[in-house]
């Protein structure tokens, strides 16, 4: 609890968790309750503290979890009672989100509150569909118009000229059909053909291009392009549902050359990705950014190992060794914990031929101010044996510091030249447990990705013997050693990365999406 009161009206976007705001993003991490709405983009109270009190006050078409003065009265009681209160909603919260009520209810009831907007639907919609909702040449204004009330209800000398409390629910349809420029529809779905019927009544254009976009922003989002007079029999033809938002205007018609993202290479693909959850993010992210919808289901999980035994030895004496060998990112991040817990640091190695598989391990070693003096072409253990006959070692000791399962490729080949090898485990790769869910989002993906052999092992220890939940999906293995794995547990493997790391993976995934 943080002393004073405040609510703060946040808005959270359309639906790609990636337009939430850096400040959104900032005070759900700090909130000490969160009221949210049914429309929040998926995963967005994820950052919420343990304890926060999250409550669900969302309203459903024709079923609200709770009213829209119950709402008002508990932001007031939360504020009152000096809780640092997040009011979280879909898009902007003072466009059709009634974050407006919610402010004055706040003003009269004395309670301090701060409006962070948000991208709203009617613009994020439109411009994941390819649809600028101004342009130079097309329109050079826009109006957001609620579709939710009975059309019947408005006319130009309706209650809405005089009353402007009643301006959301009585259109002036002789205003909005003569309005120059892009007309732009929320909650408007149920009533399209309303819609459509007024506007063309009313002198609006009966040509005019018209696009209907359905989940805007989503990995799912759909869209229907009709002339005004047909939109509406295409749209029921397509079999849309809420949530939409329809754009009424020339600009519509310039989707046709704009349609942006249903040509990102992994539209429309759903991704399995199954490495340790500390590392998914970045994968997820560059796949989602490339179209994808990704499910996280992770199967593995690094604990790390305490520093003491072989490896605080090991970690005490690293001056001495003639070459280190780390070969995976996890692995250099614990080799520079493991030395900052004994009172050392990077200048440790000052002396140390470093060798890494794979440029994501390079860049951890970068991170931690070491270059690796040896990356081996292809980023496995038989191509770094390769490249490092070039470097002295026998007679000469060399660590390598992995997991506590690996192959024996490496120390074998060292050994086999003379070397004094000390392997070292650094971590221990365990399971992890699959929820219902994730077994469900498993089952539901066009292609799996298997990064590690640890990934194919504990995926299938995870769905024991039912494993219909692969049957949909192409496993992606990162390179041989893994497709190996995936074979020897049954599985085909239906493409194998060409270049064993991240970009190479993202690449095979890419290919096989095109296939
Ligand atoms: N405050 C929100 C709007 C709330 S009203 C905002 O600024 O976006 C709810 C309406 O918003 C829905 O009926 C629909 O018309 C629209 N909407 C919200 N999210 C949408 C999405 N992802 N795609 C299309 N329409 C959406």
């Amino acid at each position: 609890m943080s002393g004073k009161g405040i609510v703060h009206l946040v808005g959270a976007g359309p639906g790609d968790p990636g337009l939430m705001t850096a400040r959104a993003l900032e005070l759900i991490a700090r909130a000490d309750a969160i009221l949210y709405d049914r429309l929040i983009p998926p995963g967005a109270l994820d950052g919420a503290r343990a304890d926060c009190d999250l409550r669900y006050v969302g309203k459903e078409p024709g079923n609200a979890a709770m009213a829209q003065a119950n709402i008002d009265a508990l932001l007031v009681e939360l504020g009152r009672s000096g809780l640092e209160v997040v009011r979280l909603k879909g898009g902007d919260p003072f466009v059709f989100g009634r974050g407006g009520e919610e402010a004055e209810a706040l003003a009269a009831g004395g309670v301090a509150f701060e409006v962070v907007p948000g991208v709203t639907a009617g613009i994020a919609a439109p411009a994941y569909a390819g649809i600028p909702v101004t342009h130079r040449d097309a329109a050079s204004a826009v109006a957001f118009v609620t579709g939710h009330e009975d059309p019947e209800k408005g006319s130009k000398d309706s209650a809405s000229m005089q009353n402007p409390s009643r301006a959301e629910s009585a259109l002036d349809w002789d205003a909005l059909a003569r309005f120059p420029g892009t007309l732009v529809f929320y909650m408007g779905l149920k009533n399209l053909p309303l819609i459509a019927e007024r506007l063309i009544d009313a002198g609006r254009d009966a040509r005019e291009p018209v696009a209907v976009v359905r989940r805007g922003t989503h990995p799912d989002q759909e869209t229907v392009t009709a002339p005004l007079e047909q939109i509406a029999q295409r749209v029921a033809a397509a079999g849309l549902r809420a949530p939409t938002i329809t754009v009424v205007g020339a600009v519509a018609g310039l989707r046709d050359t704009l349609a942006w993202v249903e040509r990102r290479p992994l539209h429309g693909r759903r991704i399995a990705v199954t490495r340790a959850r500390a590392q998914t993010s970045g994968l997820a992210a560059r796949l989602r950014a490339l179209g994808a919808e990704v499910a996280e289901t992770p199967a593995i999980r690094i604990e790390p190992r305490a520093v003491e035994g072989e490896l605080a030895r090991a970690v005490a004496e690293i001056a001495g060794y003639a070459l280190v060998v780390l070969t995976s990112p996890n692995g250099a991040q614990l080799l520079f914990d493991a030395l900052l817990a004994s009172g050392l640091d990077a200048r440790a190695l000052a002396g140390v031929t470093v060798a890494a598989i794979g440029p994501g391990t390079a860049r951890e070693l970068e991170r931690h101010g070491v270059r690796a003096d040896v990356i081996p072409p292809r980023s496995i253990a038989e191509s770094l044996a390769e490249e490092l006959e070039g470097v002295e070692v026998e007679g000469r000791r060399v660590l390598i510091a992995r997991a506590s399962e690996a192959r024996r490729v490496l120390p074998d080949a060292l050994a086999a030249r003379g070397a004094e090898v000390d392997v070292v485990a650094l971590y221990d790769t365990v399971a992890e447990p699959l929820s219902d869910a994730q077994r469900e989002a498993l089952a539901a993906a066009d292609a799996v990705t298997f990064t590690s052999s640890s990934t194919v092992r504990f995926l299938l220890e995870a769905l024991g013997s039912d494993r219909t939940a692969l049957d949909g999906a192409r496993a992606v293995s990162i390179g041989p050693v893994t497709s190996a794995t995936a074979r020897e547990f049954g599985l085909e493997v239906a493409t194998e990365a060409t270049r064993h790391d991240i970009d190479g993976l993202v690449d095979a995934l890419i290919e096989d999406a095109a296939r």
